[in-house]
């Protein structure tokens, strides 16, 4: 039955990713453009928030949730940041990311996110 539900949202490629835990990340405007797993955006600088901005991301598992992390373009792990290489397109952010507890654990890298 979730089979067949995914079947009409999902394309081939796309479901194939799923099963091998690799869901691609894909750069939209905006959260209203947000459809698939993996879909993401990033958020211009914030004045007040100095390095850090926020990256917004469809929960790679499919749930559909709107998940975020704060990343710092300079690379750097501190102030409860993820390092990010800066790459808006197909960005690396470091270490893993855990959602809710063991929701969903992996990493993005060079634009997959891929569990673990
Ligand atoms: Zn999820």
């Amino acid at each position: 039955m979730t089979h067949r539900l995914f079947r009409m949202y999902f394309t081939n490629r796309e479901l194939e990713e799923l099963a091998m835990n690799n869901v691609y990340a894909h750069r939209v405007a905006d959260y209203s453009s947000c459809k698939n797993p993996g879909d993401f955006f990033i958020c211009d600088p914030d004045p007040n928030e100095g390095m850090t901005r926020r990256l917004s991301f469809l929960c790679p598992c499919g749930c559909g949730d709107l998940c975020g992390i704060k990343v710092r373009n300079d690379g750097k792990n501190v102030d409860g940041a993820w390092g990010w290489n800066g790459n808006e397109d197909k960005p690396t952010t470091t270490p893993s990311i855990a959602i809710n507890g063991n929701h969903w654990h992996g990493y993005l890298t060079d634009g997959v996110f891929r569990s673990c």
